[in-house]
């Protein structure tokens, strides 16, 4: 979906005006096409040099993926990406030396270009300096994020118990963040445990040789999911109500999968997509829960059919499918779970009680899924998508549409793609060592929690 007020304030006249009026002047987000480069110039790798650090593994590992990687900033460079390694960092008077590092280079990035951070995660065991020092990243991150222009993100990798900064767990999420996939994914963290991850044979198709399902793939969010999938590699059944069908085979054609009508509030419905998917592919390795209704009425004026029935699509089919396949013997190799929560369930939103209330169920539903899965290294995982243009949001009232779709640091709508790319790499094996976290695709939207 064009963003027009994004083109218009990318022109010449519209640049100068929006300049004047103080108006947001949104950029277009450097988003991943094959074949381009991983980052838009050399990649500058921040932290302790004076010994073996967690910056030289970072460093080691960035070098073996053909990167122009420096270890000091230096004039002159148009930077691709900043990677600020802070895991060794022991009290908040250590970030200065490295953050002001990074500070000499933000007038120098490239457009599109990536800062992210690695450090540990505090913990209520911590000494105070040290939780300080760790948990201040949090702030440093989300600060950044919002003070980086022309389309550049800051996220963060946070490593937890015994989780390394070089282990391939830690360098797969690095890698999303440092690439065009999560153009739309700005001021997040995620969290990595110790899993032992291996990156795939072959970095364009993560997931060869793996069956996943997506449910609400006729359209809008679910049809982009399933086009990211299967350009990944994977083969799918896809699954929509029976009303949705024709535009369902459609998606099927397009990426050699197999369409499973269904409505995903049947009682058997984990049953008939395990039945499904062994009949056609063989297996199933990946469920991504991506049906989702809204019933939005304040809730004084809500009715028990709008109350129930988002309840019953966003977050009790989903508990009953899961339920359904952790019990069964043939969802057990890596498995993957990826739910698609919303920012509204972490924020609320005025007039959508149900729906908050389904999607933050879905989060809790990600974290308590997350150690039932670790025995057999898979991962549960939610997206939160902020504004997404789609059909849906096309409908808004074009002021409150322009209003809504401005409100985050990047300062405009995502697009399917973008939540897409996310499910895709929470999806893959190499994301092993990501469990129970929510991830938002939201370019910081300011949503007030
Ligand atoms: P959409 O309405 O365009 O598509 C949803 C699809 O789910 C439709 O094809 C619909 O037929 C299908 N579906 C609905 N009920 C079903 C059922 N009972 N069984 C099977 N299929 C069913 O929505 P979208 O904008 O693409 O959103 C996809 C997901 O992302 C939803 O879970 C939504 O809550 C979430 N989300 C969207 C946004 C956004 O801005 N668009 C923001 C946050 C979260």
């Amino acid at each position: 979906m064009a963003d027009t007020y994004l083109n218009f304030v990318s022109s010449g006249v519209g640049k100068t005006l929006a300049k004047k009026l103080g108006l947001p002047q949104p950029a277009h987000l450097r988003r991943h096409k094959p074949g381009a480069p991983l980052v838009p110039g050399p990649v500058l790798v921040l932290g302790p040099d004076d010994g073996p650090s967690d910056a030289d593994d970072v460093a080691a590992a960035l070098l073996g993926w053909d990167l122009d990687v420096r270890r000091h900033p230096v004039s002159g460079v148009r930077w691709g990406a900043v990677v600020l390694v802070l895991s060794e960092v022991t009290h908040p008077e250590q970030h200065s030396e490295h953050v002001l590092g990074l500070a000499t280079t933000l007038r120098s990035l490239a457009t599109g270009a990536r800062v992210v951070t690695i450090s540990r995660q505090a913990t209520s065991s911590d000494a105070p300096a040290l939780a300080a020092a760790r948990h201040g990243v949090d702030g440093l991150v989300r600060s950044i994020a919002k003070e980086l222009r022309g389309g550049a993100t800051a996220n963060g990798i946070v490593l937890a118990g015994d989780a390394r900064a070089g282990a391939e767990g830690t360098l797969a999420p690095l890698r999303f963040f440092l690439s065009g996939k999560s153009a739309y994914v700005d001021g997040q963290f995620l969290t990595v445990n110790d899993a032992d991850v291996v990156a795939p044979a072959d970095l364009d198709k993560p997931l060869a040789g793996r069956v996943a399902v997506v449910t609400g793939a006729a359209r809008g969010i679910g049809a982009a999911i399933a086009k990211t999938l299967a350009r990944d590699g994977a083969r799918l059944v896809l699954v929509d109500v029976p009303q949705a069908g024709e535009h369902l085979a459609k998606v099927a054609n397009e990426t050699r999968g197999t369409a499973l009508q269904l409505d995903i509030t049947a009682e058997d419905a984990g049953q008939r997509i395990l039945e499904h998917a062994q009949a056609r592919h063989g297996r199933l390795d990946i469920v991504v829960h991506n049906a989702g209704i809204t019933r939005d009425k304040l809730l004084a004026n809500m009715s028990e059919d709008k109350w129930d029935s988002v309840i019953a699509v966003n977050i009790a089919a989903q508990l009953r499918i899961n339920d359904y396949l952790l019990a069964s013997d043939a969802f057990r190799d890596a498995p993957r779970i990826v739910s698609l929560a919303s920012t509204s369930g972490i924020a609320g939103n005025r007039g959508q009680t149900n729906y908050a209330a389904s999607k933050a169920g879905v989060i809790g539903m990600v974290r308590s899924t997350a150690p039932l899965l670790a025995g057999v290294s898979g991962t549960a995982n939610a997206i939160a998508p902020g504004f997404i243009a789609t059909e849906m949001t096309a409908r808004m009232p074009l002021a409150t549409r322009e209003v809504a779709a401005r409100l985050n640091a990047l300062k405009q709508a995502g697009r399917p793609v973008d939540v897409a790319e996310a499910v895709a790499f929470l999806a893959s094996p190499d994301a092993g060592a990501v469990t129970g976290q929510v991830l938002r695709v939201c370019g910081q939207n300011l949503v007030g929690a």
